[in-house]
C-alpha cells in the first residue's frame, strides 16, 4: 500500500523557523497558503496551485483576532483543525502552521495600537468596500500577513481573488515594504450552484442559501449588461441589483478600478464589481472582474 503523508502540525514560531531553514538548506522552493481554516474547495484550489509550483507547501491556520471588529464573529468562526489536517494530508501539504493566539500576539491584552506595531495600508485602499464597515480590518489583515511572511519566509504565497480588496492591499504592502515574496492570484471558486465558497457558508440555512444565490446571479447580470454594450456603471449596478433577493441586507454593491480601487463611471478594462451582503446575520462577499 502506498504511504499517505500525514501533514505535520506546528504550533510555535521557533519550530516552524527550524523546519523552514532545513528546507532552505536543501534549496527547496516554499509555497505558502495563509488561511483561517475551515478549509473548503476554494482553499484547496490555492493549495493545489502551490503544490504544482513549489517543492514544499505550508498552510497556516490562524483565526486572526485583530482583523475582527468587536461586534463580529471571531468567537463563532469555525475551528476544525483535525478535518483541515485530513484535507491537507490528502493534498500533500507538508506542514500546517497553526500558532496559538499568545504566540502571535503576546501583548494583545492591552489596546492593540498601544502595545503593538501595526501595518496600516493606504487610506484609498481601505476607505471603501469592506474597509468602510470593517474599521481596522485591513490593518489586522496586513499585519498578520506580514508577520506570517516574516515567520515562514516563503518564495511564493497564494491568495484568492474572492477577497479582491485584501489581495490588492497585500500586493501594495509587498511593493511598498519591499518584501521578497511572489504573490500568486488564484481564481474565486464557486459551488456548482454559483455561490462563492466561504467558510461562513456552513451557517446558511437552506432558505438563506437560496437567497444567497441571487448574489452571483446579480454579478453575472452585470457582466451580461456590460457584454451587451451598456457602459454606465451606475446603470449596470442598478439594473443587476434588481436581481438581489429583497431579504438581503446590502452593505455595498459597487464598482471600482480593479488595480487601483479608484472610482469608475464607465466600464472599461478591469473593473471590479463587488458586493457584500448580510443574510440572516451572516456576512457574505463576492465579486467579478469584468
Ligand atoms: P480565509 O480562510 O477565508 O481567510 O481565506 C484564506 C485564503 O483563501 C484567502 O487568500 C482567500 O482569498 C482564499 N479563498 C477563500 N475563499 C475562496 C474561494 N471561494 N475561492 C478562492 N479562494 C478563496
Amino acid at each position: 500500500m502506498k504511504d499517505t503523508l500525514i501533514t505535520k502540525i506546528i504550533d510555535n514560531i521557533a519550530d516552524i523557523r527550524r523546519e523552514v531553514s532545513r528546507f532552505k538548506e536543501k534549496k527547496a522552493k516554499i509555497g505558502f497558503v495563509p488561511t483561517m481554516g475551515a478549509l473548503h474547495i476554494g482553499h484547496e484550489s490555492l493549495i493545489k496551485q502551490a503544490k504544482k509550483e513549489c517543492d514544499i507547501v505550508i498552510v497556516s491556520i490562524f483565526v486572526n483576532s485583530i482583523q475582527f471588529g468587536p461586534a463580529e464573529d471571531f468567537d463563532k468562526y469555525p475551528r476544525q483543525l483535525e478535518s483541515d489536517r485530513e484535507i491537507c494530508s490528502k493534498l500533500g501539504v507538508e506542514i500546517i502552521f497553526a500558532p496559538a493566539q499568545e504566540e502571535m500576539y503576546p501583548h494583545s491584552g492591552n489596546s492593540l495600537e498601544e502595545s503593538f506595531t501595526m501595518v496600516v495600508p493606504p487610506l484609498t485602499y481601505q476607505d471603501k468596500l469592506c474597509g468602510k464597515s470593517r474599521k481596522d480590518h485591513f490593518n489586522g489583515v496586513a499585519t498578520v500577513v506580514l508577520k506570517l511572511f516574516n515567520i515562514v519566509t516563503p518564495d511564493n504565497a497564494y491568495f484568492g481573488k474572492k477577497d479582491a480588496q485584501q489581495l490588492l492591499i497585500i500586493k501594495k504592502m509587498l511593493k511598498d515594504l519591499n518584501l521578497p515574496v511572489q504573490i500568486v492570484d488564484c481564481p474565486a471558486i464557486r459551488e456548482p450552484d454559483g455561490l462563492a465558497c466561504s467558510s461562513r457558508n456552513k451557517y446558511l440555512t437552506e432558505e438563506s442559501r437560496k437567497k444567497a444565490l441571487s448574489i452571483s446571479k446579480a454579478l453575472k447580470k452585470a457582466e451580461e449588461l456590460h457584454n451587451s454594450g451598456l457602459s454606465s456603471v451606475s446603470s449596470i449596478i442598478s439594473r443587476s441589483g434588481e436581481l438581489l433577493h429583497p431579504d438581503l441586507e446590502i452593505e455595498y454593491f459597487e464598482a471600482y478600478n480593479a488595480d487601483t480601487l479608484m472610482p469608475v463611471e464607465k466600464m472599461g478594462e478591469n473593473v471590479l464589481v463587488a458586493i457584500a451582503v448580510k443574510i440572516d446575520g451572516i456576512r457574505l462577499i463576492d465579486n467579478l472582474i469584468i
